[in-house]
């Protein structure tokens, strides 16, 4: 017979004892899983509270590694030119090789943040001076015996075919071979990815200004980061793909998304093998692929590409802290909150009604601070500077002041000696005359 047949109703109620010891029993059973649910909460709680404090503990502590790699960096960097040697040059597409190099002297070198670029001091035959010019690093720094720069030789423009074609990117791509030496200063660069963060990013890359963003991916993917990335690059076809086995690469990582466009996609290339979509990299795309605008954009290439990116981005409601973007050549984009975070001084001057002379072309313009820089003002004029990276701190741009002040939009990276002016950064105080 069943124990619990035992106890009916006609047992209970003859025998209060038994009564009272199924009550003491049932309050006991009662009181033993309120505590028990009482226990399992208390235990879900710690965990869920040693969770947090794992993910703040590991979030401190990237941040004190970066901090570290950044104090490294800093302590590792050089002053001026180091001579670094071309370990191998590598065809990518037409026109376009990669370098890696060595250091020279065979010690180590410094980390980067991925976006920086290298500084090249080149001596070219048959020119009288060194010409300076910048090239982004296209590799992660986790690789850390070269490093490696990805150059596109620069046609002559298409409207004027007489021209010869860039002079530093032609010497690279036709004249350096492995083995050669070449001055090379210090990463450096403000177009940087935070590697001390993990929030969701947006790399774009057109053409040739691939290199910066992929470099951010490759960082990314090398480094074990689990950050969510899109990467988003346009080329013409499969002839002009660049770094191809570094973006195919980038697929494998679960947390980065790579999309590839061809504008004008070869006869027998097909979208969803050879590329993901026909056309160009535009805002419109972004809006359909993403799931929504909290990314940090970052972006490098045509002026107009970085143009229509940006305006579309700011259109969409992204904060203009949110838009990053490197241009290899003059400015193209005009931040909207550029005339707010102007420095005093340059606000100041920049409707001041001042004149520029131009004194070895012999020309003389008024200062109204649309030009934003006085590089772009001798341009309007057709009077050509040198140019390298449009950020004051390579000094290609360097010319003599011959009258008057200058104020700087940025500081410059180095001390400019009185009676100079970096013009890619400069503005005029008053009437100025340049040795230009
Ligand atoms: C921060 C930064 C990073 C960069 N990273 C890269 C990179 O990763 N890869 C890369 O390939 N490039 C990069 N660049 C661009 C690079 O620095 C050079 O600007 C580029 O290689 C062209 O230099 P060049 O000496 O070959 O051309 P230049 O000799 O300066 O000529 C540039 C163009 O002007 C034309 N030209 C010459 N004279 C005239 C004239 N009188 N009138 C009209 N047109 C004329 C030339 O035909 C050529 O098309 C970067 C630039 C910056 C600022």
């Amino acid at each position: 017979m069943q124990p619990l047949l035992l106890l009916s109703p006609d047992l209970i109620q003859t025998n209060p004892g038994l009564a009272i010891g199924l009550v003491v029993l049932l309050a006991v059973a009662i009181q033993t899983a309120l505590a028990l649910v009482g226990t399992v909460r208390r235990l879900s709680h710690q965990r869920r509270q040693l969770e947090l404090e794992r993910i703040r503990l590991t979030v401190l502590v990237k941040a004190a590694k970066t901090e570290w790699n950044n104090a490294e960096l800093e302590k590792a960097s050089w002053n001026g030119w180091r001579k670094f040697r071309v370990h191998q040059k590598v065809y990518e597409c037409e026109d376009v090789y990669s370098f890696y190099l060595a250091p020279h002297d065979a010690k180590s070198i410094p980390g980067f943040r991925p976006g920086q670029y290298l500084t090249f001091g080149l001596d070219i035959p048959g020119r009288d001076r060194q010409l300076v010019r910048c090239y982004s690093l296209s590799e992660s720094d986790c690789k850390r015996e070269y490093y490696r720069v990805t150059i596109k030789k620069e046609r002559s423009p298409k409207d004027k075919p007489g021209i010869p074609p860039g002079v530093a990117s032609t010497f690279f791509t036709e004249g350096v071979k492995t083995g050669d030496i070449l001055n090379v200063k210090a990463p450096t660069g403000h177009f940087y990815m935070d590697t001390g963060k993990e929030t969701p990013v947006v790399l774009m890359g057109a053409g040739v200004g691939i290199t910066p963003v992929l470099c951010m991916a490759n960082q990314i993917a090398d480094s074990g980061s689990k950050r969510e990335a899109w990467f988003f690059f346009v080329c013409r076809n499969g002839q002009d793909f660049m770094l191809r086995n570094d973006v195919e690469r980038l697929r494998k990582s679960d947390n980065i998304r790579v999309y590839v466009c061809y504008s004008r996609p070869g006869s027998g290339e097909l979208p969803g093998k050879d590329y993901d979509r026909e056309g160009r990299l535009s805002p419109e795309l972004l809006k359909e692929l993403l799931p929504s605008s909290n990314y940090d954009f970052f972006m490098c290439g045509s002026g107009p590409f970085m143009k229509d990116m940006y305006d579309g981005l700011i259109a969409w409601g992204v904060p203009d802290g949110r838009v990053h973007f490197e241009a290899f050549g003059p400015a193209s984009v005009k931040r909207v909150s550029e005339a707010k975070t102007a420095p005093a001084a340059v606000a100041a001057t920049s409707n001041a009604g001042g004149r520029v002379t131009f004194g070895k072309s012999n020309i003389s313009c008024a200062w109204d601070g649309t030009a934003g820089n006085l590089y772009e003002l001798a341009k309007a004029q057709g009077i050509r500077i040198d140019y390298g990276c449009g950020a004051g701190s390579c000094g290609s741009c360097l010319v003599a002041v011959k009258s008057g002040d200058i104020v700087y939009k940025e500081t410059p990276g180095f001390s400019v000696e009185a009676g100079s002016c970096l013009t890619c950064v400069g503005c005029p105080k008053g009437d100025v005359v340049l040795d230009a």
